[in-house]
């Protein structure tokens, strides 16, 4: 039986991938500092990046705008941090404020998957999710003028929604030394009246990401997830990575 706190994130979205015969997503497992994470969240280091070649973004930066308009991007990838599932989770947890991780337990807690590792599921979900984002460039025949089109009106709010977050933590520049310590470990350490000095700057964070979990683009994607989720064979995909039956 192996550890479930060593498993990597790569290997259990290759075991996902094999599931689901997704031969032809690429997964971009980029190596990462956890300790550099905390003051800009997970966000940044799990994406879905509708041209990632730069070779290829040269080339289209080239083109006529007639041409842009129709050009089919080829290198469309998923970008996924090279960590085990346990620090993936452990960064939800401790070092990501906005109550993200407590919002993706909500969305799932009603899938009767309870029985399996939650880290395991947090790393599945999460990349569903990227792949929703990659059925909707998809949807528009890998199109990426179309597909930036349709979403003309969520991105704008994605925008709005992230400058919030950094006026947030403008705001609360002279506590940052008190956010660093909102993680289970370190919060004991904090006084009653720091808690209430750091009340507001957590709540605006929570609105804001559950407010960026109702844009269109994201809960579409979301929801793929959680269909997508209840299809899987969780129980062969488990079991390939933990010799737990
Ligand atoms: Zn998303």
């Amino acid at each position: 039986m192996k550890n479930i706190n060593r498993i990597r994130c790569v290997d259990i979205i290759n075991e996902v991938k094999l599931n689901l015969s997704l031969n032809d997503i690429t997964v971009v497992f980029d190596d990462i500092n956890i300790n550099e994470i905390p003051n800009k969240g997970i966000d940044s280091f799990l994406y879905f990046n509708t041209m990632d070649s730069e070779k290829e973004k040269e080339i289209y930066n080239s083109l006529s705008e007639e041409k842009k308009l129709k050009y089919k991007t080829s290198s469309c990838a998923i970008h996924y941090p090279n960590i085990s599932a346990y620090e993936l989770s452990s960064i939800y947890k401790n070092g990501d404020y906005t109550g993200l991780y407590d919002i993706i337990n909500e969305m799932i807690k009603d899938l009767h998957i309870n029985s399996y590792s939650s880290e395991i599921i947090l790393v599945i979900f999460t990349f569903l999710h990227e792949l929703g984002h990659w059925k909707q460039l998809a949807e528009f025949d890998y199109v990426v003028c179309d597909f930036n089109s349709h979403y003309y009106l969520d991105y704008q709010t994605e925008e709005k929604l992230s400058k919030r977050a950094e006026k947030l933590y403008e705001d609360y520049k002279e506590y940052h030394h008190l956010i660093e310590k909102l993680n289970p470990v370190d919060i004991q350490s904090l006084s009653e009246e720091e808690v209430r000095i750091l009340e507001p700057f957590v709540f605006g964070l929570n609105r804001i990401q559950r407010e960026y979990r109702n844009i269109p683009k994201e809960m579409e994607a979301d929801n793929f997830a959680k269909k997508m989720l209840q299809n899987i064979n969780l129980k062969t995909i488990i079991y390939s990575l933990t010799g737990i039956d």
